[in-house]
């Protein structure tokens, strides 16, 4: 049993904490928050020990009559990893405190790669995180191309990738994001090629973004230039048998990412949570050697279960099969169609 804490309850922070509640060989020991908000008091609603960040959050706390258990450095002192979902860049801020405490630590997309020794994802370098003391768990964007790279250069092999993303402007419960526009990222190649070399450091990608304004999910136009001879059905077959990868049909109506999540609703997952990568095998093709694929990331939730097979690999637990497919078994994740 390894003992965990949270550090941050927000988007990602409260899905790892509910994923950590349902493995049964880890325990969530807390998490830590920074304001009293409704999610603190949800968590405490819950049976989750609530901690103050730091000493001086401890006032905003106070203020609030909300009774913590104490501060990180007291829910540091009883477990042996945390995972850091604060904003991107203050988990680099927090790392002394980790080290310090001598507990190992996991990272999100959101801190810069030399931050870890390993920036991970499940099916790509399991192993590489066997035993490691510093992980990051890479982004959304970054979880999906890998992903889906990693069973294409496995099985067909990568000469080249080129992907163009179109990306949410903010998550659904943020308050600031693009209302009326299109945004080009203002930098070519993106960082998401580059992001996905510290995972797969041998496939050649260049990556282009633009922000949309919408908030339900991330969509990847992602085309590739094989080292074989492949075909349609071939590659549909590979998607189809994919770990964490669903295939839908526009011609059932699933044309658009609000369909899909619609179909997560209707499925009654958890806040309709899709943490597979959500292909459109109407969009998979293969023409003069180059494969076309098109499918949706949902941001909120696709990092769950890495950050649960990190902490298995982290510790020890498990072998990179057993850990996945405990974590699907766990969550509910499945592969190939969700419905026939
Ligand atoms: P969030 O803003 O929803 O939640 C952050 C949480 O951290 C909040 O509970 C906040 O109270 C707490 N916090 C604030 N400052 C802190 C500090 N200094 N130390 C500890 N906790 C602090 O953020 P999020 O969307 O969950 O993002 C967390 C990380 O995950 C970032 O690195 C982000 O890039 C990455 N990520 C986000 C998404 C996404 O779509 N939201 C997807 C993948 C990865």
């Amino acid at each position: 049993m390894v003992n965990v804490g949270i550090a941050g309850y927000g988007t990602i922070g409260k899905r790892v904490a509910e994923a950590v509640m349902k493995s049964d060989d880890m325990k969530l020991v807390g998490i830590s928050k920074t304001t009293p908000d409704y999610s603190a008091y949800l968590a405490k609603s819950r049976g989750i020990k609530v901690y103050a960040h730091s000493q001086a959050d401890i006032a905003n706390f106070e203020k609030a009559s909300f009774k913590v258990e104490g501060t990180v450095k007291d829910l540091l002192s009883k477990i042996d990893i945390i995972v850091d979902t604060a904003p991107g860049k203050k988990g680099a801020e927090n790392k002394q405190l980790y080290e310090t405490a001598g507990v190992k630590m996991i990272f999100q997309g959101g801190e810069k790669a030399n931050i870890a020794e390993v920036s991970f994802n499940a099916q790509a370098n399991y192993d590489k995180a066997w035993g490691k003391k510093i992980v990051r768990v890479v982004s959304c964007n970054t979880t999906g191309l890998s992903r889906v790279l990693n069973a294409l250069h496995s099985n067909i092999g990568v000469k080249q990738a080129k992907v163009v993303l179109i990306r949410r402007t903010c998550d659904p419960k943020e308050m600031e994001g693009l209302v009326n526009g299109i945004q080009p990222e203002m930098k070519m190649p993106s960082h998401h090629g580059p992001d996905l070399n510290t995972v797969i450091p041998d496939v050649k990608i260049e990556s282009l973004a633009v922000v949309v304004p919408t908030t339900l999910m991330h969509l990847h136009t992602l085309i590739v230039e094989f080292k074989k001879d492949t075909t349609r059905e071939e590659l549909i077959e590979l998607m189809k048998n994919t770990r964490r990868i669903i295939l839908v049909k526009g011609e059932h109506g699933l044309k658009s990412t609000n369909t899909i999540i619609e179909l997560a609703r209707d499925l009654g997952r958890p806040r309709y949570d899709l943490p597979e990568v959500v292909m459109w095998e109407d969009t998979i093709n293969v023409k003069d050697g180059w494969g076309y694929l098109v499918y949706a990331v949902h941001q909120e939730a696709i990092v769950q279960p890495e950050n649960i097979d990190a902490i298995r690999s982290m510790n020890k637990m498990l072998s990179k099969e057993e850990s996945i497919n405990k974590t699907d078994k766990t969550l509910g994740l499945v592969h190939g169609y969700l419905y026939k």
